[in-house]
């Protein structure tokens, strides 16, 4: 690990302001994710900027209804919490169809969303990789493509996006909060939050340098039946290799989005929009782009059929 140096920041907007100051910053929450990266040395940050003492770790109703959820609320307490299990129940269960428990008690909301793909040739620096090395090429296309995207991919990048949690965001309309280095705050719809790789994969969110994630918030709750269901190579403690998140309302209307397909999670609104004609149209619309790699070929009848298995399930209530 190449050494750094270190600050405590006391408000959001110190934060902000320091990262935008110090030249290589990087915040640090729970650094279940940035830790490991750093003594790969695929991240190199000359300084850290430790968030955890920031007051961002409530969860609070707004006005109106919805959830405001801080930054620093910990995937432990955010899946436990009796409103989110109640009224939003595919955010706790994506959240605990991932990592461990012990890992969910230090990871957060804002890092969750900020996790690095797990492409292998990322973390292996003998390798060319556009993302951590842009220009370097992909080795990825042409190699070990099995857990890759099949969606939205481009001929720089084909990693997926690995959070669970996610996915469930994306599925609840959720928006993410900021404060910037000049203090300006803004809201960001999750659907505009992560990007797909085009030619720049190493720019991965709409984040701007030193931008801080403050918040996330939830929108009034939609009642129906909540299923997450992710399908992976053991039964725990394993990264997707897709899931598929659903509310089903009674009268068969809904909504439905992937995950471990797409370098951000999937949602296209034509397939929410046919949730009532059935799997087979739902399907059709979120996979009508699909360029698997031989490699990945099987995941696209694994949506197919998972997707068939979720809707079956919320029918029967
Ligand atoms: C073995 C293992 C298995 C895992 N399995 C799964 C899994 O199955 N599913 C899944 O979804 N995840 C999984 N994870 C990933 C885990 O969920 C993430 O590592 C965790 O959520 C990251 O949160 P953190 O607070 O530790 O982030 P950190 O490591 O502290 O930070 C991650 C990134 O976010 C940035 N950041 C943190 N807070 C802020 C903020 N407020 N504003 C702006 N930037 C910020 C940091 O600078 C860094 O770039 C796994 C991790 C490990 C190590
Ligand atoms: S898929 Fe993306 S992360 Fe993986 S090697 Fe290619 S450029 Fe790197």
């Amino acid at each position: 690990m190449r050494a750094f140096t270190y600050q405590r920041a006391q408000s959001p907007a110190e934060a902000a302001a320091a990262a935008a100051r110090t030249p290589g910053a990087r915040f640090i929450a729970g650094g279940t994710n940035l830790l490991d990266l750093m003594k790969l040395e695929i991240e190199t940050p000359q300084h850290l900027i430790d968030v955890n003492g920031l007051a961002l770790d409530k969860i609070d109703a707004i006005a109106g209804g919805g959830l405001r959820i801080g930054a620093l609320v910990r995937n432990t307490d955010l899946a436990a919490d009796p409103r989110v299990r109640r009224d939003y129940a595919v955010l706790s269960r994506a959240l605990l169809a991932g990592a461990s428990a012990q890992l969910r008690n230090k990871a957060t909301t804002a890092g969750n969303l900020l996790q690095r793909t797990r492409c292998p040739y990322f973390y292996d620096t003998n390798q060319p990789c556009n993302k951590r090395q842009p220009g370097s090429g992909c080795s990825a296309i042409g190699g070990y493509s099995r857990n890759h995207a099949i969606l939205g991919a481009s001929d720089s990048c084909i990693a997926t996006h690995p959070s669970d949690m996610a996915v469930a965001m994306s599925l609840l309309d959720a928006s993410v909060e900021t404060i910037r280095p000049d203090g300006a705050t803004r809201t960001i719809p999750i659907a505009d939050f992560h990007r797909l790789p085009g030619n720049t994969p190493h720019v991965e969110t709409a984040l701007t340098p030193g931008e801080l994630i403050t918040a996330v918030t939830l929108p009034r709750p939609t009642g129906g039946v909540h299923i997450y269901r992710k399908v992976r190579d053991r039964a725990s403690y394993a990264f997707a290799l897709i899931s598929v998140a659903a509310i089903v309302l009674p009268d068969g209307s809904g909504r439905v989005a992937l995950g471990g397909v797409a370098h951000k999670p999937w949602r296209i609104p034509a397939a929410d929009a046919s949730m009532a004609l059935g799997a087979q149209a739902v399907a059709g619309h979120l996979l009508a782009t699909a360029k698997p790699s031989a490699e990945s070929a099987f995941k696209v009848p694994l949506v197919q059929r998972t997707l068939a298995s979720v809707l079956a399930e919320a029918k029967k209530g």
